[in-house]
């Protein structure tokens, strides 16, 4: 019998990703682990539950179901295993793994620096709900590196990260940033959602935290929302008893659903990061387009960060329209036969989003003409998505006669 869950230094990720967090090799037993569904556990005597309960916030203790259950302690060890860190809690979105560590380590009177690039919905929760108990929250240029130490006080508690920003693509400088943040004992939270651990590691650059909505890439089906908060030893209690006190519990269902996209996440990331650059490149070529924010694309003004710090990108990216009018890019979106309208991204499926960055930045100015339209390169081929994307452009702009577009 070989312990499957035991990650190997010399493993590489697609090794990493069919092994870990698998039950142990045996006779008869089944590829994946059979689905614990639980709310009781049940004990042989007092004795054990007392001793269970005591270590209730420890990694991989069976005590209730809302504190995990075997295979969700499995699959947290397995995206330890590829974050690094001490351990991983699972959380049931990622909205809820960004609001997990304000919750553990802020109190009122501290202060907490943000990206102005934060992922929306993460941004409200820290402006009404963070704010609302005594927390100065103050939004930061997410391309100011080294110069967060200015914005450091003696009562900043936490700085967090978001890199590159899923709307508008700024890449931070991580490493300067955590160096900062050291040196003046302030911790410091990263989201991953865009990167995975395989395209970047937080930890590995000097986050503390690591957290990242594992909907997106992980489950990779658009059809279960789980989050994941990833940690050191010294912060994994902390979070663990502020997940209670929340009454947060990642289904395991949706654990499983994720443990099985984890299986296929090299391949489809390597997929998404060749056609998401091909498309980008596509899009740069055509008059209509004014310009495309993609960080692998040299013409990114953070490639330089990007290539230093990241092993890959992944399909999401967006394009500034050369049109002032919103029916435009509306029309162009509503067009589009391949890229589906809506929220979120991370599934095989391309997907296209009208978006309004100014509107959301307190910090910075976002000064672009044009409008912002999100793309996310799905699994479909790349061609098909490339003649969509040109025959859409062309009739929403009317731009049919002496600009043509060839598809490669
Ligand atoms: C989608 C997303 C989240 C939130 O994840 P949910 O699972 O939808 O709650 C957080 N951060 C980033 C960057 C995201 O893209």
């Amino acid at each position: 019998m070989t312990d499957m869950s035991a990650p190997r230094r010399d493993w590489h990720d697609d090794t990493k990703v069919a092994r870990l967090g698998r039950a142990h090799d045996g006779d008869g037993l089944t590829v994946n682990r059979p689905l614990h569904r639980a709310s009781t556990i049940g004990f042989s005597s007092v004795a054990a539950i007392d001793a269970a309960k005591k270590k209730r916030f420890d990694k991989g203790t069976v005590f209730y179901g809302r504190f995990g259950t075997p295979d969700v302690f499995a699959f947290e060890d397995a995206i330890t295993g590829l974050e690094g860190g001490y351990g991983t809690i699972a959380v049931p979105s990622g909205l809820a793994a960004c609001v997990l560590p304000l919750v553990a380590f802020l109190r009122p009177g501290d202060h907490l620096l943000v990206t102005d690039a934060v992922y929306e919905p993460a941004r409200t929760s820290m402006g009404e709900f963070i704010r609302r108990n005594g927390v100065d929250v103050e939004f930061y240029d997410p391309r100011i590196g080294a110069g967060i130490a200015a914005l450091i006080r003696p009562e900043t508690r936490m700085i967090y990260l978001e890199t590159p920003g899923s709307l508008t693509f700024e890449v931070q400088d991580v490493p300067a940033i955590c160096a900062a943040a050291k040196a003046a004992g302030v911790m410091t939270v990263a989201d991953n959602t865009w990167a995975t651990a395989l395209n970047c590691r937080p930890i590995d650059l000097g986050v503390d935290i690591v957290v990242q909505s594992a909907t997106k890439y992980i489950v990779g089906h658009s059809d279960a929302m789980l989050g994941l908060v990833t940690c050191h030893e010294a912060h994994y209690r902390a979070l663990r008893e502020a997940a209670n006190w929340l009454g947060y519990r990642a289904s395991p269902d949706d654990v499983y659903m994720a443990a099985r996209g984890l299986r296929t996440l090299t391949a489809r990331m390597r997929q998404h990061h060749e056609t998401g650059i091909a498309l980008a490149r596509f899009l740069e070529g055509l008059p209509q387009v004014r310009r495309v924010i993609h960080p692998a694309l040299p013409s990114h003004p953070d490639h330089a960060l990007w290539k230093r710090d990241f092993a890959g990108a992944s399909g999401l990216f967006a394009i500034i329209l050369d049109t002032p009018s919103h029916a435009t890019a509306a029309a162009f979106a509503e067009d589009l036969e391949l890229f589906g309208l809506g929220f979120s991204w991370g599934g095989y499926e391309s997907l296209v989003l009208l978006a309004d960055p100014a509107h959301a930045r307190t910090a910075t100015n976002w000064t672009e003409d044009g409008i912002l339209v999100r793309l996310y390169a799905g699994l479909e081929h790349v061609d098909d998505l490339k003649a969509d994307l040109a025959r859409a452009i062309l009739k929403a702009t009317g731009d049919t006669a002496n600009r043509s577009v060839h598809v490669a």
